[in-house]
């Protein structure tokens, strides 16, 4: 089976793409390489052992995307490509509509010309807005507070339209809640630019010396410790949750929309503890106020994913931090060589 696979040169993709290579799928990278680079390609030829095909193009191009699908048996489409900086598309809402919804809007009408009507589509926890209560299940009402997060609302219900509009379109919305993690190797990790909005990305960058001090965004949550709560599950995980979706999507008579989260939460705290177990010595840190939007705890009851896909994150915190640890250790300035 040939799999396409949009943005699987970003941070999730990568890490998928190794995944379905091993499971014996043929993938197609199809990435502007807006927010990931050539060096992480050449990684994932590494790992693999095997040369990956990449078409550096955007989803907006539709003459490309036709090549592509004239070019290769397609069987179905994972759809990572998007921009996922919400700060920024509050900033830049246009520039989020265009990419995020007329990009996925060009796919899908790529797709249908050429009868692939199969699709994995990385939405996000952040369709529940700021959630009553926890665990999370997918039935919960859905809200956003920003463009980023309206986007794949948007693309959820243009998803639910074209199962509506046909009925053989096999369509499953995976809402991931917070990937961190890299490949055991330390080979492949998440490579943000400029300074993280993450926390993990930035606990790392500070364990390592490029920040000073954590900033802990709130101490006076309704939380254990007052600081914020999140369902944090590894990329390696997520990256498996994929798998186990495409294995099944072509028996899936309706749209599945399904949690990957591991349903425990952890404060920012717990987090930082737990990589300075990893890394064996402090980082500093400072309570700094809120951040806007932030909400006090999201974390998934993941039982639908386990009892519709078998599927369940077998990782804890800790193997999330001490992999996150040996690829920013390995790895200080990311896949950018040059600057090592
Ligand atoms: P990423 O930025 O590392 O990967 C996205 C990839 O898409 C990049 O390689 C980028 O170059 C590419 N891309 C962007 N716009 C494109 C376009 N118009 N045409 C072609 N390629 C394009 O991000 P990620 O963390 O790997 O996220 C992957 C997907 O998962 C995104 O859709 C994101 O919104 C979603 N998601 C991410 C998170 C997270 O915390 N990382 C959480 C929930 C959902
Ligand atoms: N956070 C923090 N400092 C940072 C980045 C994040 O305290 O530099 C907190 C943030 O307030 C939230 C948690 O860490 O409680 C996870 O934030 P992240 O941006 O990684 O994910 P999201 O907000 O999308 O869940």
């Amino acid at each position: 089976m040939s799999i396409l696979i949009t943005g699987g040169a970003g941070y999730i993709g990568s890490h998928t793409c190794v995944t379905l290579i091993e499971a014996g799928y043929e993938v197609i990278i199809y990435d502007n390489l807006s927010n990931a680079s050539h060096e992480s390609i050449k990684r994932i030829e590494m790992i693999t052992e095997q040369d990956i095909t990449l078409i550096e193009a955007d989803i907006q191009d539709k003459q490309a995307l036709h090549k592509v699908f004239e070019t290769y048996t397609i069987d179905a489409v994972i759809h990572f490509a998007g921009l996922k900086a919400v700060g920024e598309s509050v900033q830049k809402p246009l520039t989020y509509y265009q990419n995020n919804i007329a990009g996925t809007l060009t796919l899908l009408e790529v797709m249908q010309a050429h009868h692939c009507k199969q699709i994995v589509f990385s939405s996000s926890a952040t369709v529940y807005g700021d959630p009553a209560s926890c665990p999370i299940t997918e039935d919960f009402p859905l809200s956003a507070t920003n463009p980023y997060g309206r986007s794949k609302l948007f693309i959820e219900e243009i998803l639910r339209d074209m199962y509506r509009s046909d009925t053989e379109w096999k369509i499953v919305l995976l809402r991931y809640f917070n990937p961190i993690g890299a490949h055991p190797s330390g080979t492949i990790g998440e490579d943000p630019n400029g300074i993280p909005n993450n926390l993990v990305p930035f606990i790392a960058q500070t364990a390592i010396g490029k920040r000073d001090s954590l900033a802990i965004f709130g101490d006076d949550y309704d939380t254990h410790d007052g600081t914020g709560v999140r369902d944090y599950i590894h990329v390696m995980d997520l990256a498996q949750g994929h798998l186990d979706a495409l294995d099944r999507i072509s028996t899936f008579s309706e749209v599945m929309t399904i949690n990957l989260g591991t349903g425990k939460g952890y404060s920012v705290l717990d987090v930082l503890k737990a990589f300075e177990k990893s890394v064996g010595k402090t980082i500093p840190y400072h309570i700094a106020p809120r951040r806007p939007g932030d909400i006090a705890s999201c974390y998934a009851d993941p039982s639908y994913a386990k009892k519709i896909l078998g599927w369940q994150a077998t990782r804890d915190i800790n193997q999330m931090c001490q992999d996150s640890w040996r690829w920013q250790s390995n790895n200080p300035n990311g896949y950018n060589k040059e600057a090592q």
